[in-house]
């Protein structure tokens, strides 16, 4: 089933009792090409570099083993569109479902088939995240280009469609998540998005500000000024998603803070050549003392740099692997390699020691805050869970 991290919490367990574990979650990106050229993406610049994608055989091997091993939680996603290898996509949702795991998948929708929509309804599919930056054609495509807006709006209504006639077997799934890009030219619209998301049924709506990769389009970046209005605004629609019963990504939303990731020195805690924890005798409420640092060696997850080498794994089109989206290894790569032995080796395990005892490397020395941010929720809400 489908609960990230409850899943995340039984792999930190693992690894400190066990000494390893698989990643909770498997991230793959099957293209980095995509069918749009959205202004507030760096898409258009990635396509310029000729990448050797995967083949959808090696795809279908690294997942059947990861299927194999036990990971839980598949997302297919990545910095292109992930349905421009239609057929292959198709193929891996149907791998993850008949195995019982769950699954998320991010799209653009225009390349989505009424087929697509139905076979996930049936199957249970867990999590869909289709992309619209406006409540209406003239915003959205102005930002994501001519035809979009409905293309999406028919994808939505496929959607709903089969949820309504197929109600007696999946009534929820696939959970509906709108993204919305939040930039100049659309951040006066949050109000009107929330009733367009309502009215398409939508479970979750995730705003995310842009974040500027391209000085040429310095002219979609919300200013100094802009964030003062952007502030009541989000004021205004946390209570109005309240009154919708939709929700959102508002509360999680600061304005960006400049420079890059934390810095600091921590405790050096010694830890096995594995990059693991080191076995600890008293297992009781072994997560919540992991976190906090309460075991003898004042060994603490809680104040790990980042979690996510030790849960989440990234597979690019292009077989190189990393912990996260933006931090992939030029040498690690799943090419004619078990998912196992890429996991554990010495790059993955290095990474989890420096995490701990923070000497970070320059991809996390640069991480954007909104990715240390969700680190850091993560951490107080698997200290809630017991
Ligand atoms: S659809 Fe997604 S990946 Fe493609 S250009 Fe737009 S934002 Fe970028
Ligand atoms: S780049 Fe950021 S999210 Fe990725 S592993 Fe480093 S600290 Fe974590």
């Amino acid at each position: 089933m489908y609960h990230p991290n409850r899943e995340i919490k039984r792999t930190l367990e693992q690894w400190y009792s066990s000494g390893e574990a698989p990643p909770a979650i498997f991230e793959l990106y099957p293209t980095k090409k995509c069918n749009l050229s959205c202004r507030t993406c760096i898409q258009h610049e990635l396509q310029k570099k000729n990448v050797a994608e995967l083949t959808d055989e090696e795809f279908i091997r690294i997942v059947r083993e990861a299927i194999e091993w036990g990971v839980a939680i598949f997302y297919i996603g990545g910095g292109g569109e992930p349905l421009l290898r239609h057929d292959l996509v198709i193929k891996l949702i149907e791998l993850i479902k008949e195995n019982r795991r769950g699954g998320s998948l991010t799209t653009n929708s225009t390349l989505l088939r009424e087929s697509d929509l139905e076979k996930m309804v049936l199957m249970g599919w867990d999590d869909i995240h289709i992309s619209i930056d406006g409540p209406t054609a003239e915003i959205n495509d102005y930002l994501r280009g001519s035809g979009t807006f409905e293309k999406a709006v028919r994808a939505l209504g496929w959607l709903n469609k089969y949820k309504s006639r197929h109600g007696n077997r999946s009534a929820t799934e696939p959970f509906l998540n709108l993204n919305f890009v939040i930039s100049k030219k659309n951040y006066r619209f949050m109000l009107d998005y929330l009733r367009f998301a309502r009215e398409n049924n939508a479970d979750y709506v995730l705003f995310n500000p842009m974040i500027l990769h391209d000085p040429s389009r310095s002219y979609l970046q919300l200013t100094e000024r802009d964030w003062e209005e952007v502030k009541v605004i989000m004021d205004q629609a946390r209570a109005l998603a309240g009154e919708l019963n939709l929700r959102t990504s508002l509360g999680d939303i600061g304005e960006p803070a400049s420079g890059s990731g934390k810095k600091g020195e921590g405790p050096s805690p010694s830890m096995n050549d594995s990059g693991a924890l080191p076995p600890w005798n008293n297992l009781k409420n072994k997560l919540h003392e992991m976190l906090k640092g309460k075991n003898e060696k004042n060994m603490s997850l809680e104040n790990a740099f980042c979690l996510k080498p030790w849960y989440h794994f990234v597979l690019h089109s292009d077989g190189y692997a990393g912990p996260c989206c933006i931090y992939k290894n030029p040498e690690i790569n799943v090419r004619g390699r078990p998912l196992r032995e890429v996991w554990l080796s010495e790059f993955f395990s290095q990474l989890r020691r420096a995490m701990l005892i923070k000497a970070l490397p320059p991809s996390c020395r640069a991480c954007p805050p909104i990715m240390l941010e969700e680190d850091l929720r993560l951490k107080k809400t698997l200290l809630r869970m017991r």
